[in-house]
């Protein structure tokens, strides 16, 4: 069996953003050699996610008013974790409700997405570098 890794560091320069990053996870599965695998895709920080949905702008958008909708960033009062100190309470349960990490099957040298399946980067506290990893095994 054959293993490949890889990290990528994203800096959005907001404090939330969504980024494709399926370019970059299939020159992965290019430079990795595996044919036949799996692809798991995670960040390394508890206030990002990565999953998989279409590239519309409309859709991403909506993504964002539901996400503050439902845990808005302020007043930072409201989540009790912000007495450490921070200010990104908000930020941890918007990873919780995106989703962590995917995983993508590997099939004749290729991510084996559905129809429009892309991966994003979701960022809930940005301004600062943060690491993706990709992880795959396969032969
Ligand atoms: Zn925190």
């Amino acid at each position: 069996m054959r293993s490949y890794r890889k990290t990528f560091t994203f800096n959005i320069p907001s404090r939330r953003g969504f980024l494709n990053i399926t370019p970059m996870v299939e020159e992965c599965v290019k430079d990795s050699g595996i044919r036949e695998g799996l692809c798991l895709v995670s960040p390394m920080h508890i206030t990002a996610s990565v999953f998989i949905n279409d590239d519309e702008p409309g859709l991403l958008h909506d993504f964002e008013a539901f996400l503050e909708g439902l845990v808005p960033h302020e007043p930072l009062s409201n989540y009790q974790h912000n007495r450490t100190g921070e200010d990104n309470g908000d930020a941890h349960i918007k990873r919780q409700v995106m989703g962590r990490e995917v995983v993508v099957a590997i099939t004749n040298g290729k991510l084996d997405f559905g129809p429009w399946e892309q991966i994003f980067y979701g960022e809930f506290d940005g301004r600062r570098p943060k690491r993706v990893l990709v992880k795959l095994i396969g032969e």
